[in-house]
């Protein structure tokens, strides 16, 4: 079974709202075995909704539709569906009741206008909304089915769960899609592509997906089977091989963020971290606080943006920063090694970069970031050239400090060589 997902309303064509409704649809959706084969967004004019009902109806099992069911005159797919099937609307006293008898119970009088929710067209079933005044409408035309949800996403989550999904569950069949997440860093989207490509060839069941996002490339390999645990072992077999192709670069295979891969990894090896950040102004520490539990591993750091920070509170030697620049291997190292000193963790790490728009030159370019870590040896160091505006520097370079202390444990010859 295939489907279409149409979501409605104006606001999903302006810059400020995105329709997030069709990305949790769709998964609900694969859940039980239906997949998605078009979306459109569409504004609140009736032409535009009648078009694409139209040609969603050419190529979709399924229709479902988000958002216009409102009681304002800028909510139209009601009116516009039923005029599309041919259907009469009535009103069914029976809703009215149940929309007035809402208000009642927040103290308010049903405005006339909301009797709009109550028209019901020919031959639909009415499927009860218990988070709002909208209920949904099932209707069935030659061979598809059509759903209308409203827009509010509490309101369409709800009347999924205890609405649709089971009845759709009954027809879909028993075909399901399987999935993995793996995720890569320091590696291109082409990079990534090029080591994977071979693969797909000998998987011609297998679908993959690469995601390119400034903290790494994403690989989604993706099959629809009636049996999960032949679908499981063709998975862990493309899995293991991709992880093969992609070497060190490879950190999780179930979705993991660095973060967590790495708080694992700092506390199997009952190790801690304090940070030293310049260009990266906190984000590092931002991401090693976002797992529950990190005060078991992180201890903390310093935001040292001014020179005079970095000499006073991390013991960087003022003249080492005036003879090499705030930017520099030196000063990246010196950073890693004192934040570690003065806080007593098993790893320090430094960050200095040019995060840019401005403050870049032909030596040191905007892009530029060092990052410094250091263990009870002495500090390391290493140079990146990152591209990219400010905000994609700054996450590349947190990214790659995270990952300078996940290789350093998995890959410990490498890391200090
Ligand atoms: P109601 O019947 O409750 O008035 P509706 O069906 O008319 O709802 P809309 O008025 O289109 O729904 O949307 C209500 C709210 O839900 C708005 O804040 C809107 O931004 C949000 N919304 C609508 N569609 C989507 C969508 N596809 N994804 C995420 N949010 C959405
Ligand atoms: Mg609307």
């Amino acid at each position: 079974m295939n489907a279409e997902i149409i979501a409605i309303g104006s606001e999903l064509l302006t810059p400020y709202r995105l329709d997030t409704n069709s990305l949790w649809l769709t998964d609900e959706l694969n859940k039980i075995g239906i997949r998605v084969i078009h979306k459109a967004v569409v504004g609140d004019s009736p032409g535009e909704m009648r078009s694409s009902f139209h040609h969603a109806l050419t190529r979709a099992d399924l229709i479902i539709a988000s958002g216009g069911l409102g009681p304002t005159d800028d909510d139209r797919t009601r009116e516009t569906v039923s005029e599309l099937l041919g259907r009469k609307l009535r009103l069914e006293e029976a809703i009215v009741r149940e929309i007035q008898e809402r208000f009642r119970r927040f103290a308010r009088t049903m405005p006339e206008i909301n009797k709009r929710q109550a028209m019901v067209p020919e031959g639909a079933t009415v499927l009860p909304n218990p988070r709002g005044t909208a209920p949904a409408l099932w209707l069935e035309e030659d061979g598809h089915i059509i759903v209308l949800l409203p827009g509010v996403p509490h309101e369409l989550k709800s009347i999924f769960e205890s609405e649709v999904r089971p009845r759709l569950a009954r027809i879909s069949g028993d075909e399901r899609l399987f999935t993995r997440d793996l995720r890569t860093t320091g590696l291109g989207e082409s990079d990534v592509e090029t080591r994977v490509r071979p693969l797909y060839q000998l998987y011609p069941d297998t679908e993959t997906t690469i995601l390119a996002s400034p903290t790494g490339t994403q690989l989604h390999p993706r099959t629809w089977s009636r049996d999960a645990s032949q679908a499981e072992k063709l998975l862990d077999e493309i899995t293991d091989r991709m992880a093969l192709a992609l070497g060190e670069h490879l950190y999780s295979t179930d979705g993991e963020a660095l973060e967590e891969v790495v708080a694992r990894i700092l506390n199997e090896n009952r190790a801690t971290v304090a940070v030293a950040e310049s260009c990266t102004g906190g984000m590092l520490a931002e991401r090693l606080t976002n797992v529950p539990g990190s005060s078991s591993y992180f201890l903390g750091g310093v935001i040292c943006y001014s020179n005079d920070l970095k000499t006073t509170l991390v013991g960087v030697p003022q003249s080492l920063i005036e003879s090499k620049g705030a930017v520099s291997s030196e000063v990246a190292l010196a950073l890693a090694d004192g934040i570690r000193k003065r806080t007593g963790a098993t790893l320090g790490v430094g960050v200095t970069g040019v995060a840019g728009p401005g403050g870049g030159t032909p030596e040191k370019p905007v892009g530029l970031v060092h990052i410094g870590l250091a263990d009870e040896h002495g500090p390391r160091e290493r140079a990146y050239r990152f591209p990219g505006d400010r905000e994609r520097i700054r996450q590349f370079a947190s990214q790659s400090a995270l990952d300078a202390v996940r290789r350093y444990y998995l890959f410990p010859a490498a890391a200090r060589a």
